[in-house]
């Protein structure tokens, strides 16, 4: 069985399909869904898509790309995740490729984020974006690491991998991986302890091979797990109950 530990069903590219993409996640044995929250508004939308699906979860949270949007406090947050569909505080955290400076409003948000997650004692799920260092520090002056969580799609080096697993955190990779010239994070994914390892869609967007520039969906994550599995050469299998197994460990509220 294989998990799509983030991805953007909501999104109407993806939620206007809805039935078709979870038949296809049946067919490829993708058990579980996780459905990461980018605003305010979207949310109350991305709630009533996964209520009714036992095998789809949600967070909360702002991402750091919205700008002039509802900024909810660390005690609204954590009020909004104690919905038993929550597993998780985020998107959260910093792009600076996106935008650019004045971003102290992102930084704030970010801190927020991290504060909602010792509240709720959710994980968190951060993005970061040409921002590692400032992410990195932000983490260490939250005291990110008692609750952990994960680094999602993510595409920094090995350096910042290291630093972030010694705060808790998991390393999640999306189908960035099966790209040919993504050669860094190839090396990177064979060096990842297999503890760590997460694996996502990050769907609509980043379709993996052989589907790239095509609509991601969470069905697409077998070819995430296929490349790794290739790079490292072992059996796919393992990828797969790896990366599950620290799934369910990580987002302890979902029930396997
Ligand atoms: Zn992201
Ligand atoms: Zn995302």
């Amino acid at each position: 069985m294989y998990v799509d530990s983030h991805c953007h069903l909501d999104f109407p590219e993806l939620a206007q399909n809805l039935p078709d993409i979870l038949r296809r996640m049946e067919q490829n044995l993708v058990s579980h869904a996780l459905v990461v929250s980018v605003n305010m508004p979207q949310w109350p939308g991305l709630m009533e898509l996964v209520a009714p699906h036992p095998h789809l979860y949600a967070s909360v949270g702002v991402h750091p790309d919205y700008e002039d949007t509802p900024e909810p406090s660390a005690d609204e947050l954590a009020g909004m995740a104690e919905s038993p569909k929550v597993v998780a505080i985020g998107e959260t955290g910093l792009d600076y490729f996106r935008l650019s400076e004045p971003l102290e409003w992102q930084r704030e948000r970010f801190r927020t984020h991290i504060r909602a997650s010792r509240k709720s004692g959710l994980p968190l799920i951060i993005h970061t974006r040409s921002a590692s260092e400032d992410t990195l520090r932000i983490m260490r002056e939250e005291g990110a690491d008692e609750f952990g969580g994960v680094m999602h799609c993510f595409t920094e080096s090995w350096e910042v991998a290291q630093a972030a697993m010694a705060m808790n955190f998991y390393i999640s990779l999306s189908g960035i991986v099966t790209f040919k010239k993504a050669t860094d994070l190839q090396d990177l994914a064979v060096k990842l302890p297999l503890d760590r390892l997460l694996i996502e869609t990050d769907s609509p967007y980043l379709a993996p091979v052989p589907y790239r520039g095509k609509v991601n969906d969470p069905s697409k994550v077998i070819h995430v797990a296929e490349k790794i599995a290739e790079l490292r050469d072992m059996p796919v299998a393992e990828v797969a109950k790896h990366s599950t197994d620290n799934f369910f460990r990580l987002f302890s509220k979902i029930q396997r």
